[in-house]
């Protein structure tokens, strides 16, 4: 019996071409450090860190932990130089790109969210934590589905793993005390949302977004776009 549904939030809650997220991220990060160094190193830095990230599955060291270890490495300046903008950035040019890339929410998104709590299910936003809670809270803000009680969403500050490493959802299970037959897994990506399926997690892909380019591939249990995923969402009653 399903009592936690997790929910992939780019792409899957939050509907936008996440390609030209990244590229309108990078460059407007890269635009306010610039003062300080040169934005492409910059730039090369931040993903060779996260590309250490990502890799690591020790379960010692947060996703933060891990960032922090590389990305000053080479850097050419000090990291308390660099910390101000970047806080700064999170806070003030960050929730810009929802307006470059023209993000709405999706009407049915919060309703649906809102409905299976009220029906008792643990909803979980785990979105691959990559990036720090601020940048994933305002993401969720910019598809209306922020300040709900989640059960847990998955920030770079408190997970050891990132998709598509499976450890992502064995943590995720280790932290809500659930089974992988107690859980669902909804997602716009062939690798990284499908691979849960590897514990047993039951998978479904929201079609709407698709990504198919990972470095390898699963199959879902269900699919379908996310107004057919709403309408099968609409089938689940209480939990109990
Ligand atoms: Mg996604």
């Amino acid at each position: 019996m399903i009592k936690t549904i997790m929910f992939d939030l780019d792409g899957t809650l939050v509907h936008y071409d996440y390609d030209a997220f990244v590229r309108t991220y990078l460059e407007a990060v890269g635009r306010k450090v610039a003062h300080l160094l040169d934005p492409r190193r910059f730039v090369q830095k931040l993903l060779a860190a996260t590309e250490a990230m990502i890799a690591s599955v020790d379960h010692t060291r947060t996703n933060m932990e891990v960032f922090w270890e590389h990305f000053p490495d080479g850097l050419g300046i000090a990291v308390e130089v660099l910390t101000p903008s970047l806080d700064e950035f999170y806070l003030q040019d960050f929730p810009q790109i929802q307006d470059v890339l023209g993000v709405t929410p999706l009407p049915a998104a919060r309703h649906t969210v809102e409905k299976l709590l009220s029906n008792d299910y643990e909803v979980v936003i785990a979105t691959n934590p990559v990036f720090p809670a601020i940048a994933i809270e305002e993401r969720m803000r910019w598809g209306g589905i922020d300040g709900l009680p989640y059960h847990l969403v998955t920030t770079y500050e408190t997970s050891c793993y990132c998709k598509p490493n499976v450890e992502y959802y064995a943590e995720i299970l280790q932290k809500l005390g659930r089974s992988p037959e107690e859980c669902i897994m909804i997602g716009n990506n062939t690798c990284e949302d499908l691979v849960a399926g590897d514990l047993g997690i039951k998978t479904y892909l929201v079609e709407d977004c698709l990504l198919d380019i990972g470095p390898f591939r699963r199959e879902p249990d269900y699919r379908g776009t996310f107004a057919d995923l709403v309408q099968f969402l609409e089938s689940f009653g209480s939990v109990g």
